[in-house]
């Protein structure tokens, strides 16, 4: 016997409490400190003879996860746990990309209604959507799985409505008829969102938008103007008001160094709004960077300097990609990843400020194993061709295959290494293994150069497990009370 590698624990304020997680199993319990020290008996002295109280204790928390047999037993579940994650045919999962035009002109992004940009960015043909549609469904008889989960994503997937609608409803009427249950995810940047287009998604199965404030007004107005430089603050948060009470709406946004002093403000404007008590979800987190001294070619001259993922250049026209300001994985509940954390005190911060205003948010721990380590979640750019997740699409080196099937070897190569992703195994006897898996391998590759390398930030899970912890020492009080 001995503790599992997955434990972490956190002594409450009292002194004589602690709270331990197993991040493994999910088990979370609020113990004295000195069954706590029997996991450390176990660790640094072995099996002695225990009293029955301790033999109680140890069974609890053996049947909990928190003693295992040996350390190569905690390996084989990790070794397990991936592939059962990697194999997964409870959902299958798919993100499609219906454009890559954005009608928002980003101060630090590229793309979008600059210059010639949206005349050359590729837009899902209804033809396109038709072999998708097609792809899709011999993709849910192969599978046979419970849940189908659509998200809409771009550029900004409103500005193809016709390819939306068209997928929306054709995989409503393929799920039903197979017994699947569908969830539609829309991600969008809320501009021309309305009553009309949420009633239709409804009929389809809409479980929810989407939609990203970067800021507070005059912050996110800077960051995220129309062309001409007109703010699009007041017109989202007019349509969030006119379709909260018909779907659920997820708050996202994107900060740096430079913005993330003004959420704040933004989550105290968002509680006084009427809608407030109707928002599914508020979560930011940090914009991707770029890798520092990544070579000068292997960076579209456009994309040096911008906090945004770089691109591959397609000819000589402006790059082809999708929008981050949600990458990547359609992890949550309303389809946006949340998982790509790198300011980690600031990421803790907000956090802690979204929930002090009551909203749900997520809770920093369990934020993985993403959807880039599911085989049976797809992204679809415009084209038709396949990535392992949003993060990816638009850079062609990166698609894994295509669905009208065409093998190529540079997709195969592409396909067999996200196959084989597995950065956690140079993370060793990290704790924080099964909830974190490596980190967000768009940012290692952006970051460090490579998708094998873990992307770390331990120190933003820590400071979810604390939070965890006094919310769990403050629910026990309420119930003592
Ligand atoms: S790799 Fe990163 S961007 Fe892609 S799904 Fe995972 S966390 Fe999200
Ligand atoms: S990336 Fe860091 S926190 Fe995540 S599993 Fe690896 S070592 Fe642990």
């Amino acid at each position: 016997m001995r503790p599992s590698m997955f434990n972490v624990r956190v002594p409450l304020e009292d002194g004589n409490e602690v709270f331990l997680m197993n991040t493994f199993t999910d088990a979370q319990l609020i113990v004295s400190s000195d069954v706590a020290a029997l996991l450390d008996e176990l660790e640094e002295r072995g099996p002695r003879a225990w009293t029955g109280d301790e033999r109680d204790a140890l069974g609890t928390l053996s049947e909990n996860g928190f003693v295992v047999d040996s350390r190569d037993a905690d390996h084989e579940n990790l070794r397990r746990f991936f592939h059962e994650v990697r194999g997964s045919r409870e959902q299958l999962r798919m993100t499609v990309l219906t454009t890559l035009q954005c009608n928002f002109a980003c101060d630090y992004c590229i793309q979008g209604d600059h210059g010639e940009y949206n005349k050359n960015a590729a837009k899902m043909s209804l033809d396109t959507a038709a072999r998708v549609g097609d792809w899709a469904e011999q993709r849910l008889d192969a599978l046979q799985p419970e849940t189908y989960v659509l998200t809409f994503f771009g550029g900004e997937p409103l500005l193809n409505l016709p390819v939306m609608f068209y997928l929306a409803e054709r995989m409503s009427k393929a799920c039903e008829v197979r017994g699947v249950r569908i969830l539609v995810n829309v991600i969008t940047n809320g501009l021309l969102l309305t009553p009309e287009i949420v009633d239709r998604l409804n009929a389809c199965g809409l479980n929810g938008i989407k939609i990203t404030l970067d800021g507070d007004r005059d912050t996110h107005n800077r960051m995220r103007p129309l062309r001409g430089g007109q703010g699009t603050f007041d017109r989202i948060v007019g349509n969030i008001r006119k379709v909260a009470h018909k779907t659920r709406i997820a708050i996202g946004g994107n900060f740096d160094m430079e913005t993330a002093g003004s959420y704040p403000a933004l989550l105290d404007f968002l509680k006084e709004q009427d809608f407030a008590g109707s928002l599914s979800k508020v979560a930011f987190k940090p914009v991707i960077r770029e890798r520092a001294g990544q070579p000068a070619a292997a960076v579209a001259p456009a994309v040096k300097g911008s906090k945004f993922i770089a691109l591959t250049a397609v000819g000589d026209k402006p790059l082809n990609g999708a929008c981050m300001t949600s990458a990547g994985a359609a992890v949550s509940t309303s389809g946006g990843c949340d998982s790509c954390h790198m300011l980690d005190h600031e990421m803790a911060f907000l956090r802690e400020e979204t929930k002090k205003r009551g909203f749900p948010t997520v809770d920093g721990v369990h934020m993985g194993p993403c959807e880039i380590h599911r085989d049976n979640a797809h992204t679809i750019s415009p084209d038709g061709s396949l990535y392992a997740c949003p993060g990816f699409a638009g850079d062609t080196t990166q698609s894994v295959g295509h669905i009208d099937g065409r093998r190529e070897a540079a997709r195969s190569q592409a396909a067999s290494r996200f196959e084989a992703l597995s950065a956690w195994k140079e993370c060793r006897d990290c704790a924080f293994i099964p909830v974190c898996a490596g980190g967000c391998t768009v940012a290692a590759y952006n970051e460090l150069g490579s998708v094998e390398k873990p992307n770390c930030h331990k120190t933003a899970i820590e400071a979810g497990v604390i939070s965890l912890a006094r919310q769990a020492a403050a629910d026990r009080s309420a119930l003592v009370n």
